[in-house]
């Protein structure tokens, strides 16, 4: 066989697959592994949710919808948007994607041109630099304070003139911190300076414990230069549905909506009616996670704190980033051989050091592991 793509050669596998894949191992011969590795809710999707979609199976929504994704739910996410996120948009402004990961990949096929730079913030989600690489463009990174997690000046010396796009993420995976006002300023005065598209993936939107969720396109103008990505994933515990949405100028959204068309066409069609109920329906549900993810978050963080770990600030999403004192990629060797505990170390995320670990499971697996790290 001649060469495969040399493009898709190039990128790196996911750094978190050696330990989970030893973890499953481990596993399989009936190690009682705990994994604080998993980043998905560890809740059914709500009912009415999943009624929805199976009506809409029954009603015979089986069938190709508008690539940009059904009216019911491009105009339920305009509305979302526009009441809660501060800033207007209309149902031309969305597309309903094959979840957030494909919303952010759409966005920068739709963006960036070869040569271009995309600036990514360290710690970072492992599928940004990836998904930069596939649209052929060249990922550069900047790292975020290691203390605060915010954005200083600093930022700016990142900044070149082939920057195109830059990515930010708050509630942020791996670190659970939150954008404060100032550094999502920062972040609008450059892009506005320098004209850069902005990337705000909002995905953990909804899960913030005692801090403020801002949207990047509700400061200032950032709207006419801001592709807003979110979905179902985390917020409805809807992982499986593969829906998330970018809500984007209309010039963007038609760019994405071209790589939908000759790519996935669009997510699932009754699929798409039961997302149109998540976000219709009474929002107690999503309080209700979020209230038991803050429950095992104060728990877990002062667990660690009790063991003389540092911490990142946990003021959002599900994950600890907990320093460690060397190789975090051997570290979290250690705790799976000789604790079973799997963990995510930060070399995955672009910041060695750091361990990741998921509070998306129950408060009797998370008072096990945190008793079996306190061995160590
Ligand atoms: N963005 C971040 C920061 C994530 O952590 C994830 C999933 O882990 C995604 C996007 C992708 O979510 P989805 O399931 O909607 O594709």
């Amino acid at each position: 066989m001649r060469g495969l793509s040399a493009k898709v050669a190039s990128i790196a596998p996911s750094a978190t697959i050696e330990i989970s894949n030893a973890a499953k191992r481990m596993a399989q011969e009936g190690i009682d592994v705990i994994s604080l590795s998993i980043g998905e809710p560890d809740f059914a999707t709500p009912q009415h949710i999943t009624d929805a979609c199976i009506d809409a199976l029954r009603r015979g929504e089986t069938h190709y919808a508008p690539s940009q994704g059904i009216p019911e739910l491009t105009a339920a996410i305009a509305e979302k948007i526009s009441t809660e996120n501060g800033f207007a948009a209309s149902p031309d402004q969305v597309i309903v994607t094959c979840g957030a990961k494909d919303a952010i990949y759409e966005a920068m096929e739709a963006v960036v041109n070869p040569r271009d730079e995309v600036l990514i913030l360290d710690p970072a989600w492992v599928s940004y630099e990836p998904c930069v690489q596939l649209a052929g463009a060249r990922p550069r990174h900047h790292a975020l304070d290691p203390g605060s997690f915010q954005l200083d000046d600093s930022l700016l010396e990142a900044v070149t003139p082939d920057t195109r796009m830059i990515v930010i993420n708050s509630p942020s995976n791996p670190s659970g911190a939150v954008l404060d006002e100032r550094s999502l300023r920062l972040v609008a005065d450059i892009c506005t300076d320098h004209d850069i598209i902005a990337l705000s993936d909002e995905i953990y939107e909804k899960l913030v414990y005692g801090r403020e969720h801002i949207s990047l396109a509700g400061i200032g103008d950032m709207a006419e230069r801001t592709i807003t990505v979110n979905g179902f994933s985390k917020a409805y515990a809807m992982t499986g549905w593969r829906l998330g949405y970018a809500v984007a100028p209309d010039q963007v959204i038609r760019q994405m909506n071209k790589v939908q068309q000759h790519t996935i066409s669009h997510p699932a069609t009754f699929a798409m009616h039961g997302a149109v109920a998540a976000l219709t329906g009474d929002q107690g549900c999503v309080e209700e996670m979020r209230r038991e993810f803050e429950r095992r978050r104060d728990y877990v963080i002062a667990a660690l704190h009790g063991m003389g770990y540092v911490t990142a600030p946990a003021e959002g999403a599900f994950y600890a980033y907990v320093k460690v004192d060397s190789d975090d990629v051997e570290i979290a060797r250690r705790w799976l051989r000789e604790v079973h505990v799997a963990v995510t170390p930060g070399s995955a995320f672009g910041t060695p050091g750091w361990e990741r670990l998921s509070y998306a499971t129950s408060m009797v697996n998370l008072q096990e592991a945190m008793h079996r790290i306190s061995m160590l």
